[in-house]
């Protein structure tokens, strides 16, 4: 680690959520036509060109205040947009904004020249290496992989991680290790988050084949004693799971976003296709059967993007708490996009089938944030204990 700081983390004043909406829309309209959306989820690709089109205009560069602090307004704007049509890319860029966070809040100086600049230009582009194969709920439990601090300052890390997004091609890892024993009942402590270059000798990674959001690949990553400076931990040693934490609103909000985003794309989709195909003489949309599921799905998908509204008020001012906001519009927009994919293709009939229909993919990537970053089921273990004041159930 080298290089001198260039610049504070902080990005130039890129605009309203609005101004940020209006590019990312002239973007996709030119980078992301359905047919090439169609075409890299077929070829299980990552669109790198559309990915740097997208960070040239400003959008990750958009994640941050020019205080140096998330803006959550922005991010899920962009997010639902890109959930709507290149779902890969805006779940790669979920990670890329918790990567922001993070080094925003975390780095030094040196780190974030090194990481959180070349990440804003579209440069680099980061994993964030958590789960591991014997859990990602009970994740600090279950963590094996473990970072040995030697005599000359260095760690060598050795270990496993699980599912981790476009770890085959990115050019850091944000990497979670266990740096201590765990003592008593509190798992979390004793983990500490490093800055790991891909390219370090003894890590390897494989692509695991998967159902949906096949624009990012998910990989498995081993790593035999990986040797990495002492300067490459982020925050405080030993409080990297607590780091990571504190960036958990941020992510149910994205999540949600890019889940409403899917949401409204297949409902879209369906509300063409109940207009435009006919049965008995009629359009399909002029079925009672069909109108009342779509009204019903409608209706999910308001109450999702207002749920999610309230929470990004609530995130970006500085007073209020969001956590239980936040929680409740990740839980209502992931449950709202699988019920209008699902709703979306019984109308479709045998065409939702065809891989030439979006309606399959919204189908199939729907289904991530249904458990990620974490389940709805932890979802709701969280919200009986915080909003309905229950005894905690796990
Ligand atoms: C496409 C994809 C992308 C991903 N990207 C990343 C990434 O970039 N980085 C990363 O670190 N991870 C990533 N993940 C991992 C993801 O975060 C985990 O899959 C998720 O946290 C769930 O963990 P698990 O799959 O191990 O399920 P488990 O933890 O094994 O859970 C199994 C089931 O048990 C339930 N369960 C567990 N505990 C309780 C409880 N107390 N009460 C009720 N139910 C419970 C769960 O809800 C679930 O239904 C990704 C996964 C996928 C598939």
């Amino acid at each position: 680690m080298t290089r001198q700081p260039t610049r504070p983390a902080a990005a130039p004043d890129v605009g309203s959520a609005a101004d940020l909406l209006d590019i990312a829309r002239s973007v996709l309209a030119d980078y992301a036509t359905e047919e090439r959306v169609r075409e890299f989820d077929e070829a299980e690709r990552f669109d790198a060109e559309l990915y740097l089109e997208l960070a040239r205009a400003g959008l990750l560069s958009a994640a941050l205040s020019t205080a140096g602090k998330p803006h959550h307004g922005r991010q899920t704007a962009i997010l639902e947009e890109l959930g709507a049509g290149p779902t890969s890319i805006g779940v790669a860029f979920v990670v890329q904004y918790m990567a922001v966070e993070l080094l925003a809040s975390h780095g030094t100086e040196q780190q974030k020249a090194e990481f959180l600049d070349p990440l804003l230009e579209g440069a680099a582009r980061a994993s964030f290496a958590l789960s591991e194969p014997d859990g990602g709920t009970d994740v600090a439990r279950a963590m094996k992989t473990v970072a040995v601090a030697l005599p000359d300052g260095s760690y060598s890390i050795s270990g496993q991680k699980k599912w981790i997004g476009g770890a085959m091609d990115s050019d850091y890892l944000i990497l979670l290790a266990r740096t201590a024993p765990i003592s008593g009942s509190a798992a979390i402590n004793g983990i500490t988050t490093f800055l790991v270059r891909r390219g370090t000798p003894g890590i390897e990674s494989q692509e695991i084949e998967t159902m949906g959001i096949r624009g990012l690949a998910q990989c498995d990553i081993r790593m035999d004693d990986v040797r990495v400076p002492g300067d490459c931990v982020l925050g405080r040693p030993d409080f990297g799971f607590r780091q990571v934490l504190a960036t958990l609103n941020g992510e149910r909000l994205n999540a949600a976003a890019v889940a409403l985003g899917i949401a409204r794309g297949a409902f879209g989709t369906a509300l063409d296709w109940a207009r435009s195909r006919y049965a008995f003489g009629r359009a399909v949309g002029g079925f009672q059967a069909l109108q009342h599921s779509l009204v019903d799905t409608s209706l999910k998908i308001e109450a999702a993007a207002l749920l999610l509204e309230k929470a990004v008020k609530s995130a970006d001012s500085a007073s209020a708490s969001a956590d239980v906001e936040s929680a409740l519009a990740k839980l209502a927009a992931s449950e709202a996009a699988i019920s209008t994919t699902d709703v979306g293709m019984r109308l479709m009939g045998g065409w939702g089938f065809a891989r030439a229909m979006p309606m399959q993919r919204y189908f199939r990537d729907a289904r991530l944030y249904a458990f990620a970053p974490l389940t709805n089921e932890m979802i709701r273990n969280y919200l009986g204990e915080r909003m309905l004041h229950l005894p905690r159930s796990y």
